[in-house]
């Protein structure tokens, strides 16, 4: 089975000079499924019980309705790995990740008015957040971010192994990285992958080892601040394979119209014969019916997905009130890093070291007045900001602690809590 996805826009430089198109495999779940058996033969019988007990949460309803209603915070680390100084990624392409993720997984994204009438009914808030953790395994205050330098030049492509097999990826003595408690967080390791694929995610109780169940992404797909007018630039490879770790199957399953085993249990999304690639136009039909290929979970491009439906939704519910249930009490984010349309503002990053950046919406205009204090109330800085521009105060030199923003624009107050450390 071939599953590549073949780019069909050149590399263009600024010269006018175009590279040849590539030809990359967008996601590396099926292949590694094939390489997890190979290695573990009872990865079978543990990725069958985790769909035997997805299958009986979903048929009492007690317990949708139980959870459905909760917005659910995903603790996340990010283990950039790098060879080459390039990859060694900024923050800021980290943050853009996560806030893609909470647009994705919250339906905020802003293409979701793309997803064709008959389909919109189908589409879901999954109610799930993320954000970079802010507690170490150890209790140690952390921005979710650890970076290693490797002397493996394509350690995310899943070939660079020991001679028995063992992924140097996953493991800090081999030249990798060493996952943090796979039932606390969402590891997410950022590494090159050499064109091998954009990324993959393990199922639950698909990796052969615990220490390396997460995602995978290449640095290159990560975020979206490298657009670089690539097919897969707007950071939807992670929300794909994110995705797979709550136990998505891709939308085609794995091939064909006819069989039990070319579905992806999900009854909400149509039979679908293959992937997409590109960016078709609705109705794209196979199998009788006209394909989802807007789902997060085929392989179009990034520009042309835009939802997870109900189905998939639920699924994601089971697995998060069950193989990975270890995320929801495991309080490793005190501190939530992300948009708050209810402030009118985003204060990121939170937890910080060096510069706390605030960023304005349209609920504020012309000048606002911002003030940091410290938990004693203490002024520690003042500032008249215009609301089209980022305010970014520094804090290097501030002692560790909670501080609390304040911000006033004419009659709107708001006020938020930010982690120095
Ligand atoms: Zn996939």
């Amino acid at each position: 089975m071939n599953k590549k996805v073949i780019y069909l826009l050149f590399y263009c430089l600024a010269t006018g000079f175009c590279l040849p198109a590539q030809e990359v495999d967008k996601c590396g779940h099926d292949l590694l499924l094939e390489q997890s058996l190979e290695r573990d033969p009872a990865v079978a019988d543990r990725m069958a019980a985790v769909e035997a007990f997805t299958q009986a949460w979903l048929a009492d309803d007690a317990n949708l309705a139980a959870q459905s209603r909760e917005i659910i915070t995903i603790p996340v680390v990010v283990h950039v790995l790098w060879n080459e100084a390039s990859e060694d990624i900024s923050n800021l392409q980290i943050y853009s990740q996560i806030g893609i993720l909470n647009e994705d997984f919250r339906m905020r994204n802003e293409n979701v008015g793309d997803i064709p009438d008959d389909f919109k009914s189908l589409a879901v808030d999954v109610g799930f957040e993320f954000c970079l953790a802010t507690l170490t395994p150890e209790g140690d205050i952390t921005d979710g971010i650890t970076r290693t330098q490797t002397e493996w030049p394509c350690i995310g492509d899943f070939n660079t192994t020991t001679e028995s097999g063992i992924p140097r990826l996953f493991y800090s003595i081999l030249g990798g990285k060493d996952a943090w408690d796979p039932r606390r967080y969402l590891n997410i390791w950022v590494a090159p992958t050499c064109n091998a694929f954009l990324g993959f995610g393990f199922n639950p109780g698909q990796s052969v080892a615990s220490q390396e169940d997460g995602v995978v992404i290449d640095t290159d797909y990560f975020g979206n601040v490298c657009n670089d007018g690539r097919n897969h630039h707007l950071g939807r490879t992670t929300t794909h394979e994110i995705g797979h770790y709550f136990n998505l199957k891709h939308i085609w399953g794995t091939k064909g119209c006819g069989e039990e085993d070319d579905d992806d249990f999900v009854e909400d999304t149509p039979r679908q014969d293959n992937f997409h690639n590109g960016c078709p136009t609705h109705p794209s039909v196979s199998c009788g019916s006209a394909d989802m290929y807007m789902n997060f979970m085929d392989y179009t491009d990034d520009a042309c997905i835009s939802m997870f439906t109900i189905g998939q939704r639920n699924r994601m519910l089971a697995a998060i009130s069950g193989p990975r249930a270890g995320l929801l009490n495991s309080n490793r984010c005190l501190f939530i890093n992300r948009p708050r349309p209810d402030l009118g503002i985003t204060v990121f990053p939170n937890p910080v070291d060096d510069c706390i950046h605030v960023e304005f919406n349209a609920n504020f205009d012309n000048d606002v007045t911002v003030l940091l204090y410290d938990a004693a109330g203490k002024l520690i800085y003042e500032a008249i900001n215009n609301a089209s521009n980022i305010r970014s105060i520094p804090a290097k030199d501030l002692a560790t602690g909670v501080y609390y923003l304040h911000l006033t624009n004419g009659s709107t107050k708001v006020s938020e809590r930010v982690m120095v450390y």
